[in-house]
């Protein structure tokens, strides 16, 4: 007796599908409720994945161009501080990182905000009376990143809209746009050492406006915004009733020169969700350190908000808990010189950066006041040879193996970004090879019109 029946359905407009019956009774078995639909594979990546893009990859791997074989690489293009070994963290860091490890305490899981305890390190530390702050107005997160993906998903559902600087970080965008949500983009001005276009700002809100995002100190323009223009953006905010989601992780890093103001000590009434973490003020990116500060002194976001990013912050846990367990050394015990030591460091490589670019015909620098980066705009009508900022320095690659990212990854052509974290010496032959490579493709003002007239 034959206890299997093997069928084979060949009809329909797709490849044949064994279909395997127990036949034991004399039925066969149905193959199933839905008459006509035979199961096959059709696995796909979902809509979300494919909403989430990530430009700085696809401008990047789309670059495919070979340095120069006789020179050798000098990437001025990654935001990550501790790749040359010249900006080390502090021993203390790393110090609190092992005896939180020997405790042997930071082995479970914590609570998915954070543990209480850490909670109330980070408030005592950045609590002060004009923006107070308590252990309940803070989230930890895994990193800056998840804060502002926290930030954002709380703030705003799918339909909904965000403004966000340009030029500005990529990972604003992509988030938004993975999670259905418009991105409307606000100018800011080179010429204003990148203040913000306000009334630019202003027309872009409507009823569907979730939030307005301010990064401060800039990447990638290395820009701090004063007292004034922060005021003026929460006046903006204040009329259009926008909360704002502050991105604040190079907050304090700034240069002698001038001064930080976190946004939420200047308000009293916009509520604010202020973004931060260790990975570039304590120099440690890696370890996945960020956190959510609330701002809510006219109780706007009220318990809706709160109990919103607690049940965000609950589906899968954010920050490691052995970087918990170290935090409140880490705060409390990083001497003072530390910070002073890395500024002073980023300030000389800054100034030397922006005295060679500014020597350099065709390219016109903005001088940074904090952060670790440095905008040059390439004017391009004196490069007639290169359609834009990614033809530029793609040939800056294959001709002097220097590669700054095109400001295209920040949605602003025609300029790019320096990182000046980088040793003072690759600073030196990255500029005078940049130099170099402008003599070669300059044309005066004679020579681009000749290029114009042959178009
Ligand atoms: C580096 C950076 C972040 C991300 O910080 P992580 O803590 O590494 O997630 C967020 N915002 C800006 C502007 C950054 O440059």
């Amino acid at each position: 007796m034959d206890s299997y029946l093997i069928q084979v359905n060949g009809h329909g407009d797709h490849a044949p599908v064994l279909d395997v019956h127990l036949k034991n009774t004399g039925n066969t078995i149905s193959p199933g409720k839905v008459k006509g639909r035979k199961p096959r594979w059709a696995v796909r990546a979902s809509e979300m994945s494919k909403k989430t893009f990530n430009p700085v990859r696809a401008i990047v791997d789309s670059m495919k161009v070979e340095p120069n074989p006789k020179k050798a690489m000098i990437s001025l293009s990654l935001g990550d501080p501790t790749v040359f070994g010249n900006l080390p963290t502090n021993d203390e860091v790393t110090r609190a990182m092992k005896e939180a490890l020997d405790s042997g305490q930071y082995n479970g899981y914590a609570p998915s905000v954070g543990y209480q305890s850490c909670r109330e390190a980070v408030a005592a530390y950045y609590t002060c009376p004009e923006a107070p702050l308590k252990a309940q107005d803070v989230i930890l997160t895994s990193g800056c990143s998840q804060a502002i993906e926290l930030a954002l998903a709380v703030l705003a559902n799918p339909g909904q809209n965000i403004l966000v600087p340009r030029p500005g970080f990529s990972l604003y965008k992509t988030l938004a746009l993975s999670m259905g949500i418009e991105v409307k983009l606000y100018n800011l001005l080179p010429e204003k050492a990148w203040e913000i276009d306000l009334e630019h700002l202003e027309s872009l809100v409507d009823e569907k406006t979730a939030c307005l995002i301010v990064n401060n100190p800039s990447n990638p323009c290395g820009s701090v915004f004063s007292k004034s223009h922060l005021q003026e953006i929460l006046a903006v905010a204040s009329r259009q009733c926008v909360p704002i989601l502050a991105d604040e992780i190079y907050g304090d890093m700034v240069f002698a020169d001038c001064k930080y103001e976190p946004i939420a000590t200047l308000s009293t009434n916009v509520p604010i969700l202020s973004c931060g973490g260790l990975a570039k003020r304590w120099l440690v990116p890696g370890w996945r350190m960020g956190w959510i500060l609330i701002h809510d002194r006219r109780d706007i976001f009220g318990n809706e908000i709160r109990d919103g990013l607690i049940r965000l912050s609950q589906r899968i846990l954010g920050p490691c808990t052995i970087v918990q367990g170290a935090l409140e050394h880490i705060l409390h015990r990083t001497p003072p010189e530390f910070y002073h030591n890395t500024l002073s460091i980023l300030k000389s490589n800054a100034d030397l950066c922006y005295a060679a670019l500014s020597a350099i015909p065709g390219l016109h620098p903005v001088r940074p006041a904090g952060a670790m980066y440095l905008m040059v705009e390439i004017e391009m009508e004196h490069f007639p040879e290169f359609e834009n900022d990614v033809e530029f320095t793609e040939r800056l690659i294959s001709e002097q193996s220097v590669f700054c990212l095109p400001a295209t990854c920040f949605e602003y052509p025609n300029f790019f970004r320096v990182v000046i974290t980088v040793p003072e010496e690759m600073i030196l032959e990255a500029c005078s090879r940049i130099q170099e490579f402008c003599e070669m493709h300059y044309q005066g003002a004679e020579g681009a019109q000749d290029l114009e007239c042959d178009k």
